[in-house]
């Protein structure tokens, strides 16, 4: 974009303030003829948020700031391998961190495609610049000959016999649907299985925070009327204001009908009762032909027991840690790959590591 602003003369010079904190070897990458290696700044404003609350400066795509450039990526000196279980955010990052570091890397995914849960809520129109995001770490599986199965559920045998140095789960989370509100009879869906078009859906928001929104506007482009009923002050709530009432404007504009500090108690018949967090009266909803619920999510660990029994170390980053979102999934897959400067290659501390720590402490 600033070379097409260049060639027309519209400005003598661009500045560039978010893309050099998403990648700030933006400038010799791109003069080096490499602008495809470019992380790119996918407008999440993880960063302004940060400012805005007299925080540290975070990006949802660069876990290096704040970093001390040595502890960044450092060879690993030695034959090694690492299998990746699960392709999102955190298994993308790690898979790059890890081959970077001179691990002979293996991914496995059980979909058809990269991105995790990012690549499924891209596709909400106001999100469509995070899939540049997926994309970058898709050509960087390339880049960087990282070995990819794609439609390959992990299998305990399989990977042990291939016995590698470092294991890292990084199979998300599955968000919950099931609550308290009494919803017998009625069809309830999650946010990634909901048809893309209906009647009346309502959208359960118990946590305040993107998801509800964003499956929100994703429903208003199909479904003929979408309700959204939060616990919170407003939806959003817990995200930075800068992101918070971006998605706020988005969602009146698709016209989906809020209703803020209200829980969601039954829905019998198509008509939904809810009641006011501050115990205020709220009017009953009529109508409601389905019910999305976001509830939060819990961790998806499907063979960490058995990995272990196995006699593999490993490594959970990500949802598969504690379900949060991508800025601390990225962070995870970073600072777990380099955190294996100071253990040996199956994450535990090194023996002579251990002696010289008991020294110190007799
Ligand atoms: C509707 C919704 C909207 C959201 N919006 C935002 C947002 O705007 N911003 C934000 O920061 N966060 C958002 N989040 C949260 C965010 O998506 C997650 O925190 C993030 O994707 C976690 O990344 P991950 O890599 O740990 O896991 P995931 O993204 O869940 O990826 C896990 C991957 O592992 C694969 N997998 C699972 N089991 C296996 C197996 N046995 N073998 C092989 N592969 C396997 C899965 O197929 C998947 O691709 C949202 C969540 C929801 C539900
Ligand atoms: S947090 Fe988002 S907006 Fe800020 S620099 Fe990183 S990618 Fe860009």
């Amino acid at each position: 974009m600033a070379e097409e602003i260049l060639a027309a003369g519209d400005a003598d010079l661009v500045g560039m303030v978010r893309a050099n904190i998403a990648d700030p070897r933006l400038l010799p990458k791109s003069m080096a003829d490499a602008p495809k290696t470019v992380r790119p700044c996918i407008g999440a404003n993880v960063c302004i948020n940060a400012l805005l609350d007299h925080k540290t400066l975070t990006c949802m795509v660069n876990p290096e700031l704040g970093r001390p450039l040595s502890t960044i990526d450092r060879p690993i000196g030695a034959a090694r391998s690492a299998l990746l279980i699960g392709a999102g955010p955190a298994g993308l990052e790690a898979a790059r961190r890890l081959a970077l570091r001179g691990f002979s890397t293996r991914l496995i995914e059980a979909r058809d495609r990269v991105g995790g849960q990012m690549e499924r809520w891209s596709q909400t129109p106001s999100r469509q610049e995070f899939l540049k995001a997926v994309r970058w770490w898709e050509d960087e599986l390339e880049r960087l000959g990282i070995d990819v199965a794609l439609e390959t559920t992990a299998d305990v045998a399989e990977i042990m016999r291939h016995r590698p140095s470092v294991v890292m789960l990084a199979t998300g989370s599955t968000p919950i649907v099931q609550g308290s509100a009494d919803l017998a009879g009625t069809p309830v869906f999650g946010p990634y299985d909901v048809p893309a078009s209906g009647g009346h859906v309502l959208v359960q928001d118990e946590i305040g925070r993107l998801s509800a929104m964003l499956t929100a506007e994703r429903l208003a482009a199909g479904w003929r009327r979408v309700t959204l009923v939060t616990s919170a002050m407003h939806p959003g709530e817990g995200e930075g204001v800068t992101t918070a009432y971006t998605l706020l404007r988005a969602l009146g504009r698709a016209g989906v009908e809020i209703v803020d500090r209200s829980k969601l108690v039954s829905v019998r018949d198509g008509r939904a009762v809810l009641s006011g967090v501050f115990d205020e009266a709220r009017p009953v909803i009529e109508g409601v032909d389905a019910v999305v619920p976001l509830l939060g999510a819990v961790s998806h660990i499907p063979l960490a027991a058995e990995l272990q029994a196995a006699g593999a170390t490993v490594h959970r980053i990500g949802d598969a840690k504690l379900p949060r979102d991508v800025t601390a999934a990225v962070k995870d897959a970073a600072d777990t790959v380099w955190s294996l400067d100071v253990h040996n290659s199956a994450g535990t501390p090194s023996e002579s590591l251990s002696h010289s720590v008991a020294a110190t402490l007799s």
